[in-house]
């Protein structure tokens, strides 16, 4: 079946059923029977769990370390991890990075990953640019198991929360950045969360703005700082 896409372009949609109008959005499907990280990420490059993975270049899974204490979630790749395949490559991933070292952890071995794998966008007016777009609710929920499968398996002591779409990925819709940023807390018992035991128990988690936000902010030192002393919490935290 051909259908005339938002961005114009014809596509052949007759063997991507799961993502049809009507049809369940779910990753669950995807995930392979066993194996690592190689094999999730292997897996996760033909995911067609929900329609993003339509308009975008590849899956962007998370990179990094097999069992690094520190992870580090955002929310979906940008157009720059979008092209390279790589998350956090972009101008904001640059700021993060930047600030993990100023916050005493650039030497901590981190895996970073996004809540969603594909990127979501719609095309400005001329059709030159990419512009984000948050993905929906039902969208996050889809893409959830892949964040499940890389926490159980890297098993950190810390996961860093980079903003709401990510918090609410990972704790619920009800998650607010603002209520809950600079503090570190054990990742809540329920199903959806449950990330398995780290080497020192359950992972504790720790809410903070995303990078881009802070890039985006009227007052970027004062956001920058704010996402510093966040951070050193986390370096805190690690010893
Ligand atoms: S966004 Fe997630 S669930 Fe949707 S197709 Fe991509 S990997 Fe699959």
């Amino acid at each position: 079946m051909r259908v005339r896409t938002d961005r114009g372009a014809d596509r052949d949609t007759s063997a991507d059923t799961t993502a049809d109008a009507g049809a369940a959005y779910d990753a669950r499907p995807y995930l392979p029977r066993r194996g690592g990280l190689a094999s999730l990420r292997r897996a996760a490059a033909s995911c067609r769990g929900c329609p993003l993975f339509k308009d975008a270049t590849q899956t962007v899974f998370g990179a990094g370390p097999a069992h690094a204490r520190l992870v580090l979630v955002g929310e979906q790749p940008g157009d720059q991890e979008d092209r390279q395949g790589e998350p956090f490559v972009g101008p904001a991933g640059r700021l993060l990075r930047k600030a993990l070292d100023e916050a005493g952890l650039g030497d901590e071995p981190v895996y970073f990953t996004n809540a969603v794998k594909h990127f979501k966008f719609t095309t400005s007016e001329r059709g030159k640019r990419r512009i984000h777009k948050a993905p929906s609710l039902r969208e996050m929920t889809a893409c959830r198991p892949w964040l499940e499968e890389e926490l159980r398996l890297v098993e950190p002591e810390v996961v860093v929360v980079l903003g709401g779409t990510a918090g609410k990925a990972l704790l619920g819709n009800a998650f607010r950045v603002s209520e809950q940023r600079g503090v570190l807390r054990s990742l809540p018992d329920r199903e959806s969360a449950d990330a398995g035991p780290s080497r020192a128990g359950r992972p504790q988690f720790l809410a903070t703005l995303h990078p881009s936000a802070v890039l985006r902010a009227p007052d970027r030192e004062a956001a920058y700082q704010g996402l510093l002393a966040d951070l050193r919490a986390v370096t805190e935290a690690l010893g």
